[in-house]
């Protein structure tokens, strides 16, 4: 698929973006490109890729995305390499999910080459765009809904494809050393829905828990599974990992309620190369409690692509307060973020061809 250039007309001056960069936060600055590609059914399919300035999609009032909320949408992010290069991290694994996310949606699938060639389109129109601040990384942000004007419920027949980049520094605001986390009595994902698709309707259900958390003082909010109301499903967008003191490490299963995240996956193997015994198992809210308090568990991680691999310090909420380890953060999940971010940014060796090489 070619994709027409529109350059912007007025980038953002030099001067104003650098100075932006030292501080970019999370989520709020974006660049001056975006990709975008139509879909119509009655036209064959996808059409007219290009990379143009980033402005206002103008919707008809009946887009069935605005009633019935046909969207997906996908997070991962570029990294410029110690030798000044840039750099993703396993985008083949996004472009998949992607379309995993479409199939339970009844959304078109957007060909891997495709979706792979988009983000690296807008790398490349907004090189310089990446933070300057230290663990800087320019996120990149694939989404598709559904355009076509029809209140009638089914699948659209229009959509639109799309890639914008917000340059990121770190994700929580304190660059806290470890997270407190709210065990929330909502729940995200009942089998049979689509807790496993990475789509806009599962962080709506999510705002009411996650604002209660925040509420309350804490970094994010701990989702039980919707059925028995005890096993330790993930974070609001973060997978989680339990460490023990004999060796063994534990991550929940991927059984339909949780989603699939790539760094999860990514943490299985590096956690195996490190000689640890990793299953994918079910874990109690009460045994992890217990763990806790004796010590039998040493250290819990979460991780996404947004906060890497970022400890858990303190779990609170009905089903019991307690704290893991000193509260702070352990030496496995430094250890393993810094193989990570390493891995990331050419520092460590990339024996898993994770690493695709831009420019
Ligand atoms: C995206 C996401 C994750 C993390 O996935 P990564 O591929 O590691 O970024 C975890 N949980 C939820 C709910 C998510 O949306």
């Amino acid at each position: 698929m070619d994709f027409k250039h529109i350059p912007h007309p007025a980038p953002m001056a030099a001067d104003a973006r650098d100075a932006a960069l030292a501080d970019p936060g999370f989520g709020s600055l974006f660049s001056d490109h975006m990709v975008m590609i139509d879909y119509d059914e009655a036209q064959g399919g996808w059409h007219s890729a290009r990379v143009c300035p980033r402005e206002r999609i103008a919707l008809d009032p009946a887009a069935a995305v605005l009633h019935y909320a046909q969207e997906i949408f996908e997070g991962m992010k570029a990294y410029k390499t110690l030798e000044g290069g840039r750099a993703l991290f396993r985008p083949e694994q996004n472009a998949r999910r992607f379309n995993r996310s479409a199939d339970r949606m009844a959304m078109p699938n957007v060909p891997e080459d495709v979706f792979i060639e988009a983000v690296k389109q807008l790398v490349k129109a907004d090189q310089d765009w990446f933070p300057t601040v230290e663990g800087g990384s320019l996120y990149l942000r694939p989404f598709m809904f559904a355009c076509e004007p029809f209140l009638g419920v089914r699948p659209a027949k229009q959509y639109k494809f799309c890639v914008i980049a917000s340059p990121a520094g770190n994700y929580f605001k304190s660059g806290v050393p470890a997270v407190s986390i709210w065990t929330s009595e909502y729940t995200r994902a009942a089998p049979g829905g689509t807790g496993e698709a990475k789509c806009g309707g599962n962080y709506a259900a999510s705002l009411v828990p996650t604002g209660q958390a925040f509420a309350k003082g804490h970094d994010q909010v701990l989702f039980l599974d919707a059925v028995e109301r005890k096993w330790v499903e993930e974070l609001g967008g973060m997978n989680l990992f339990f460490v023990f003191d004999d060796g063994r490490v534990i991550t929940p299963p991927l059984t339909g309620t949780i989603l699939p995240g790539i760094t999860r996956d990514s943490l299985i193997t590096l956690l195996r190369e490190e000689g640890l015994e990793v299953s994918e198992e079910m874990y109690s809210i009460d045994q992890w409690r217990d763990d806790a308090n004796s010590g039998k568990m040493l250290e819990t991680m979460a991780c996404g692509t947004a906060a890497v691999v970022t400890p858990v310090g303190k779990v609170c909420g009905s089903y019991g307060e307690f704290t893991i380890g000193s509260g702070g953060p352990g030496q496995l999940t430094t250890k393993i973020r810094e193989k990570l971010v390493g891995i990331q940014r050419g520092r460590v060796e990339d024996k898993h061809g994770w690493v695709l090489k831009l420019d």
